[in-house]
């Protein structure tokens, strides 16, 4: 009995090649969500309470917990 090598299954998906630009635009991205959703003062200390109200509405209609 022989036994059949499996195929490699990444052999079939395509490489795509992620431009710098796009990682950048995905880091900024992931900080921006951050200050509008969870920041309440661990990195901005002296501007928490502004960036809080500023983003305030937005972040009930997200569903995230802010009080
Ligand atoms: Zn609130």
């Amino acid at each position: 009995m022989t036994t059949v090598p499996a195929a490699d299954p990444l052999s079939a998906v395509p490489r795509v090649r992620v431009p710098a630009w796009a990682w950048a635009v995905a880091v900024l991205s992931l900080m921006l969500m951050y200050v509008v959703l969870q920041e309440n003062g661990a990195v901005f200390a002296q501007t928490a309470e502004v960036i809080h109200e500023f983003t305030h509405d937005g972040r009930h209609a997200l569903g995230v917990p802010c009080h």
